[in-house]
């Protein structure tokens, strides 16, 4: 299977409308081609029914262009979405396409998805936002989400979103020393970043599942959070046998 067609696939599954993960064009998909460019989903189209010919290539120098540029007018933006892509022939990819170049440059990152999922979403567009997810409620969520996730404030979609995004990753990449595998955007939705196609579509899921655990524990008196240390030793556990993974591979 091409990289194409396997981002299509993943597509289709986080469009699945039975996962209420995102509906019509909401959310947004990308995989990293490890040439400077990545294919990342074409604006107007549905992750629902995509295909490879949605899909539109983008250099990751031409977004840092656009990014470091101070003061960009909404049409520099929509010209610069156009302006990104590695391959004239595509369609204009997603106003998300910053971001996801972003997030695809992370140590270990190849591919990434975003969805408006409605369970994380009641929480995020909540009077809490994304307080209760920074602590767990049970072991899978620390193993398959990460022990800490990423909060970033509401800002509208776009190149201003993608600067906080971007500074977002820098702290939690200086205070945890690996990049998170969830970013929480408040009253938007979830980023999930991940090795591998089939990791970004498990990390969606199962943040699905803590968030309808968390509104079922809220809707029962409230959440019983793990303590600290519990949580703490089940992530160290997963990086120990990360390393051991490693070192194995190496010899
Ligand atoms: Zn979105």
């Amino acid at each position: 299977m091409t990289t194409a067609e396997e981002l299509a696939q993943l597509s289709r599954e986080l469009g699945r409308e039975d996962r209420h993960l995102a509906i019509l064009g909401e959310g947004n998909t990308a995989a990293d081609l490890g040439d400077g460019t990545f294919l990342v989903k074409a604006s107007g189209t549905s992750l629902g029914t995509m295909t490879p010919d949605g899909l539109s290539r983008v250099s990751h120098a031409k977004v840092d262009e656009l990014l470091d540029r101070p003061n960009v007018t909404e049409q520099e933006i929509e010209d610069g979405l156009v302006a990104c892509l590695a391959d004239p022939t595509h369609k204009k990819p997603s106003v998300e396409t910053f971001l996801h170049s972003l997030c695809l440059r992370e140590p270990g990152v190849k591919w990434t998805g975003h969805t408006h999922t409605t369970s994380v979403l009641a929480i995020l567009a909540s009077k809490q936002g994304a307080e209760p997810f920074l602590r767990h409620v049970c072991p899978d969520a620390i193993v398959v989400c990460g022990r800490h996730v990423l909060p970033v404030p509401y800002i509208n979609p776009g190149l201003d979103l993608a600067l906080a995004v971007r500074e977002g990753l820098a702290k939690f990449r200086a205070e945890h020393g690996k990049p998170p595998k969830v970013i929480l955007m408040k009253n938007h939705g979830p980023v999930a970043l991940g090795s591998s196609s089939k990791e970004v579509l498990n990390i969606m899921l199962m943040l699905d599942k803590w968030a309808r655990v968390l509104l079922g524990a809220f809707a029962a008196g409230g959440p019983n959070f793990l303590p600290e240390e519990d949580a703490a030793k089940i992530d160290n556990r997963l990086d120990e046998a990360y390393r051991r993974k490693m070192i194995e591979a190496k010899a």
